[in-house]
């Protein structure tokens, strides 16, 4: 299934291995790393590499900064967590490449060593796929190792451009996520459900056409619900609303009813004064929104219609709360969809910093079968397009 070079298909034994990894963690105002999952998904592929005397060399990006070096973005932190995890000493650099990185490399560092390097996007190369930021560092290793799933999808120095120097295979959790995430779309067992919310259905456009061809039920909640509400002549009031889409809206309402896609919409909403987490807040139906409210959350009766559609199904797929679940007051329904798919005995994946962030706060994400650590590179695999960070490396 997964037809790819993976690190058991090539000798790594006494070689220097350069390793991307995700380490794009949340940080508090004190740079201490706030969720450490990214750092402990990469466990398994450091614990191999260490375990056959490799010299590891690790990369990353964190946050956005500008293509120059800025304090709060640097690695160190993770770093730290990681010396905590693997209980071995890490030597972080403030350099991504330099002569002395690559000096001591190869002639002071000890095999089974780890070292990791600074933050990728300090360099403008990384984001422009430059060949000779590549170049650099791939010159620091014999083999190229990309873990980085939740990176997958861009075409960057550290992703694509550094596999044109060195042999290049997946680690564990690439392998794993491109596995679980593919079978999704091609063997599901079925009943097939897919949940997707979150604020705008612009980003999830293709996403939601190409699931409508590979799934028996498909629940639309959260922002995206009052395009499709709006679509059948609904009042949506101030909700947030994206009247451009509403054509797409109905197209996809129309693919469902042909693909015998049971597409399930809230039947009831709480709607609120003001985007407000204290606001004013009312239960209405749908057929009932009031003009100068706005949909915050599901209400009680579209939570029992979903836990039915999630009663029933064998694969369940889940992208976007479904309310502005960082308010308490608009966070019921979010939370309990969570715990209706945690206690599911069906095959449940989870993805989406925000779907993550709610399965953390209710401490639900070791209930799930696998809770990805991409959520553009899932959502990108899901609307039927190859990864660039996949296609470049070795075919097996
Ligand atoms: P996305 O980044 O598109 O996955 O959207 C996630 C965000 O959607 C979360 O921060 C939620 O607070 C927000 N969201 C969910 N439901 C609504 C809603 N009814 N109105 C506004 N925002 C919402």
């Amino acid at each position: 299934m997964f037809n790819k070079k993976t690190i058991e298909d090539i000798n790594v034994k006494n070689k220097k291995v350069l390793v991307r990894v995700d380490y794009n963690v949340p940080l508090d105002s004190e740079l201490n790393v706030t969720d450490d999952t990214r750092i402990r998904l990469s466990l398994p592929t450091i614990n191999y590499l260490i375990k056959n005397n490799s010299k590891v060399i690790l990369m990353s990006h964190l946050g956005r900064p500008k293509g120059e070096a800025e304090d709060k973005f640097r690695l160190d932190p993770a770093a730290k967590r990681l010396e905590q995890l693997t209980g071995k000493k890490v030597k972080k650099f403030n350099q991504i490449y330099s002569l002395e990185i690559k000096e001591y490399v190869d002639t002071e560092m000890d095999y089974g060593e780890i070292i990791m390097l600074e933050n990728l996007r300090f360099d403008p190369g990384e984001k422009a796929n430059s060949n000779e930021f590549s170049k650099s560092l791939a010159s620091l290793a014999d083999i190229y190792v990309d873990d980085a799933f939740g990176a997958a999808h861009r075409i960057h120095a550290s992703v694509t451009g550094v596999t044109k120097y060195l042999p290049s295979v997946a680690g564990f959790l690439m392998k794993k996520e491109i596995e679980v995430l593919t079978s999704l779309l091609e063997s599901p067992e079925r009943p097939f459900l897919t949940i997707l919310g979150g604020s705008k259905v612009s980003d999830k456009i293709k996403v939601i056409k190409n699931l409508l061809g590979k799934v028996d039920s498909l629940i639309l909640g959260g922002g995206m619900t009052y395009t499709f509400l709006k679509a059948q002549g609904y009042e949506v009031g101030k909700s947030i609303c994206e009247e451009d889409q509403t054509g797409f809206a109905k197209e996809m309402l129309a693919l469902a009813k042909k693909n015998n896609v049971n597409l399930v919409l809230p039947i009831d909403i709480i709607v609120a004064k003001e985007f407000d987490g204290d606001a004013e807040k009312k239960l209405v139906s749908v057929q009932s929104m009031p003009v100068d409210w706005m949909g915050m959350d599901i209400g009680d009766k579209s939570v029992e219609l979903f836990k039915k559609e999630i009663l029933g199904a064998r694969t369940i797929f889940w992208n976007g709360p479904v309310g502005v679940f960082e308010w308490d007051s608009f966070s019921n329904g979010t939370r309990s969809i969570a715990y209706a798919i945690a206690g599911s005995p069906a095959v449940t994946v989870a993805g989406g910093g925000d779907t993550l962030a709610a399965l953390k706060k209710y401490n639900l994400s070791s209930k799930f079968s696998h809770v990805s650590s991409g959520g553009g590179a899932a959502i990108e695999l899901l609307e039927g397009k190859e990864l660039p960070g996949v296609i470049s490396l070795l075919d097996k």
